[in-house]
């Protein structure tokens, strides 16, 4: 593929954009030399204002997701890729979330344009935990532990009963649980349907993966030790 279609259909302009981008001086090679718009390089050998250029395919990354922000390209709100670079929006393939957060919900969202990988996450037969900290509005009973453990809480609307799911209490009003699968607003739902309501919620971690000391709004590309921590 051409070198301006290929910098191009990765979202950081249109071909006309990338041409300029071209004459300006600013696509170089790892060793600084400016490149031309037919020169044959090697993809990773590629530096667009000196960062590396991303990934044909297989980009995965993580995001601090702050309450306020929704999943979707549609809504006329704030989006996740409001707090990205704007070419994760354009690129192709598309960059998709693995596993949405509510607009009020926080914490560790998967983005990848990997379709594989994000079955392979999301999909219940691969039982990947996933883990929320709740904060409730009531003080727990003590018997959500059981109903959630049990495998056979149904949710309304819903044909088929929950997963057994994994809940310990950090404080009375505080909880973490662990989901292997990630139904339409499952965990809100879930207290819901013990008779308690949340009021905070943050996903802490998706089977090995945590944010450690990610920012909130922040983001960073995945690497092969974060997948193999993942799984
Ligand atoms: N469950 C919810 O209720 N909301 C989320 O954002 C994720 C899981």
């Amino acid at each position: 593929m051409k070198l301006v279609k290929l910098i191009a259909n990765l979202g950081y302009g249109s071909r006309k954009d990338v041409a300029a981008m071209f004459r300006q001086g600013r696509i170089a090679d790892a060793d600084g030399e400016v490149l031309y718009a037919d020169d044959q390089v090697e993809h990773a050998a590629i530096r667009i204002d000196g960062e590396p250029l991303d990934p044909p395919a297989g980009l995965a990354l993580m995001l601090h997701k702050p309450v306020g922000y929704t999943c979707s390209t549609k809504d006329p709100g704030r989006v996740v890729y409001d707090l990205l670079p704007p070419r994760f929006r354009l690129r192709s393939p598309l960059l998709s979330p693995v596993g949405r957060l509510d607009r009020d919900t926080s914490g560790l969202l998967l983005l990848t344009d990997d379709g594989a990988l994000l079955h392979r996450i999301v999909s219940p037969k691969a039982k990947l935990g996933k883990v929320y900290e709740a904060t409730l509005a009531a003080d727990l009973r003590g018997d959500e532990a059981a109903t959630f453990a049990s495998g056979e809480l149904m949710l309304e609307s819903e044909k088929t009963p929950l997963a057994p799911a994994l809940l310990e209490t950090l404080e009375p009003r505080r909880a973490r649980l662990t989901l292997t699968e990630g139904r339409y607003h499952q965990v809100r739902r879930m207290f819901a349907a013990v008779g308690n309501h949340v009021e905070a919620l943050h996903r802490a971690r998706i089977g090995g993966l945590s944010l450690q000391d990610l920012p909130s709004g922040q983001w960073r590309a995945l690497d092969s030790t974060d997948l193999e921590t993942l799984f």
